[in-house]
């Protein structure tokens, strides 16, 4: 009951940390700066289109907005496009899908995007489902409080050089990635294993006789001139014949094997009779001492 709930955690664990280490691969946070200021705002690059270049992504932000008014969210392709030629430009989330946004900016020869959440203030990854190949631009989200600033920003100055600075993902520490690539499956077997080892023997001394059980049980010593009619004359486990003084247990089930044959079987084999299949474990009236109970001081 335990082992099954401590392996039930652990396997809830290991998916709860395979999952953060997925997300952590995945998710990507990077950096708008504006050069005239130095002020930085957090991003996060979408799941699909190109990575950043090392030395960033330098262009003059566009706010979609101030072009058409009517597609600030970028559905559509931009009418007069000239305007945001070789610009990074910046649309609202929602209506349309992020990838939808993408691509009608990069048809409209955008160099980049950045879509700013009108809603909640968190960092969400943007995702697209299907063939992205065709992304060539890169794209990043920020959340409202930075789309916001962002947005006053372009108001005051109209002219805002940024620079989309390179995402983290090759600085993740390879020797991190490849340790925990490698260790945790490791990890997870060698602990597979040592419960199954566990699980064994527990199952193993459910199945065998304890040594103080077998040791109280009765003995006599053979001699073939008292030995009656109807008793055997040789060892059903080694089958090997009785000779004078050799030395027998007899069972509760009054079954009789030489000691050395039916102590080993009954101590690391079965707890049970080899004949009869009785159990010298279960009490019986005649032999009330071999239940258990020891008494309690
Ligand atoms: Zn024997
Ligand atoms: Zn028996």
């Amino acid at each position: 009951m335990f082992l099954r709930l401590f392996k039930r955690f652990f396997l809830l664990l290991l998916l709860v940390q395979c999952s953060q280490l997925y997300c952590d691969s995945t998710v990507v946070d990077a950096t708008i700066v504006v050069v005239a200021t130095n002020v930085t705002y957090q991003d996060r690059i979408a799941a699909f289109g190109p990575r950043l270049s090392d030395e960033g992504l330098f262009g003059y932000l566009v706010l979609v907005e101030d072009i058409e008014p009517d597609n600030k969210k970028g559905c559509s392709k931009l009418k007069n496009s000239i305007e945001v030629e070789n610009q990074i430009v910046l649309v609202e989330r929602g209506q349309c899908s992020f990838i939808e946004k993408v691509r009608n900016m990069q048809a409209s020869g955008a160099i980049a995007v950045v879509v700013g959440d009108n809603e909640r203030n968190g960092l969400i990854t943007m995702y697209a489902t299907g063939d992205t190949s065709d992304v060539k631009i890169p794209s990043v989200f920020v959340a409202q409080s930075e789309y916001r600033a962002i947005k006053s920003t372009i108001e005051l100055s109209k002219q805002v050089e940024v620079q989309l600075v390179k995402d983290n993902l090759l600085q993740w520490p390879l020797l991190d990635v490849i340790i925990v690539v490698i260790l945790s499956p490791t990890v997870m077997m060698i602990f597979i294993y040592v419960l199954w080892r566990i699980r064994q023997r527990q199952r193993r001394k459910q199945d065998i006789a304890p040594q103080q059980v077998v040791g109280n049980l009765a003995t006599k010593i053979f001699f073939d001139s008292k030995r009656q009619e109807n008793e055997p004359q040789e060892c059903a486990i080694c089958l090997e014949d009785y000779v004078d003084e050799d030395e027998l247990r007899i069972l509760p089930c009054k079954h009789e094997f030489h000691i050395v044959c039916i102590d080993s079987w009954l101590t690391t084999r079965k707890k049970f009779c080899p004949i009869c299949k009785r159990d010298i474990c279960t009490p019986t009236e005649e032999t009330p001492l071999l239940t258990n109970n020891e008494p309690t001081p």
